[in-house]
């Protein structure tokens, strides 16, 4: 098996839901594998790996194109790679730069591995972190994902965070920043995950979003949501409330 394979679970062609590129036409590769557990997780079948030799999901970056050009109508968009957790995957992240000339490559990650995240980054012409709330994440799968490397507490979380927001801010490409508020959210939790982003990376786009559950669309507390917009305003942010738009239109 070529070492820069890795499971991909779906490609499919769709709009942007989230974040900075909200609307944009684009191909979506979803990658398998999540080592994290938010409780807000919309997609829990993308976090099992299949096996390697038992399963023809395990694609080459060249492979992966290919099944890319499939799905795109002769038409090429730009591609978001996302999960499950793509950083578990970084050999295949650098391979599709190079199989993929040109094309714009977004990344959709929560960046817990920053030593992954750091050899990929240049490889992305747009990255969109997830900042998660400690509160938010049970306890890691640590034991299935014995090579990566996992934040176990929330001060390790805290730490990661900050040293995250200095690496996009470093970068020269775009990013952008999103925080997923579920129903009954004390506004207070985010606060110090709000003081890190004012003090390291203000100037990156802030999308606030509220949790989606699994199926139709949100119906839940506007008053945690409020009070997240609040705490971002009083600490001197911008921030965005964006729902998901694919929920909306009712497409993946
Ligand atoms: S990081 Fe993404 S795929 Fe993994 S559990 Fe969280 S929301 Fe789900």
């Amino acid at each position: 098996m070529d070492p820069s394979a890795a499971p991909v679970l779906e490609v499919f062609a769709s709009y942007q839901g989230e974040g900075l590129f909200v609307g944009q036409p684009q191909t979506f590769l979803r990658l398998a594998g999540c080592p994290l557990r938010c409780r807000y997780c919309d997609t829990p079948h993308s976090w099992p790996v299949p096996e390697r030799e038992a399963s023809d999901d395990w694609l080459t970056p060249f492979g992966a194109m290919l099944r890319v050009a499939q799905v795109e109508l002769n038409v090429d968009r730009p591609i978001a790679v996302t999960g499950g957790e793509p950083l578990l995957w970084p050999g295949f992240l650098l391979g599709l730069r190079k199989v993929s000339g040109d094309r714009a490559l977004h990344l959709e990650t929560a960046g817990h591995d920053l030593e992954a995240l750091e050899a990929v980054s240049d490889a992305f012409d747009h990255i969109s972190l997830d900042l998660k709330l400690p509160g938010d994440l049970a306890r890691p799968a640590k034991s299935s994902f014995p090579s990566s490397v996992l934040p176990e507490s929330a001060s390790d979380w805290d730490a990661l965070r900050v040293r995250q927001l200095d690496l996009l801010t470093a970068r020269t490409a775009s990013a952008c920043l999103k925080l997923v508020v579920t129903p009954g959210t004390d506004p207070a939790d985010f606060e110090p995950l709000l003081a890190d982003v004012a003090r390291c990376a203000p100037e990156l786009p802030l999308f606030v979003a509220p949790a989606s559950p699994r199926e139709g669309s949100y119906l839940g507390d506007l008053a945690s949501l409020d009070g997240v917009v609040a705490a971002a305003l009083e600490a001197g942010l911008e921030p965005r409330v964006l729902t998901q738009l694919h929920r909306a239109l009712g497409v993946r």
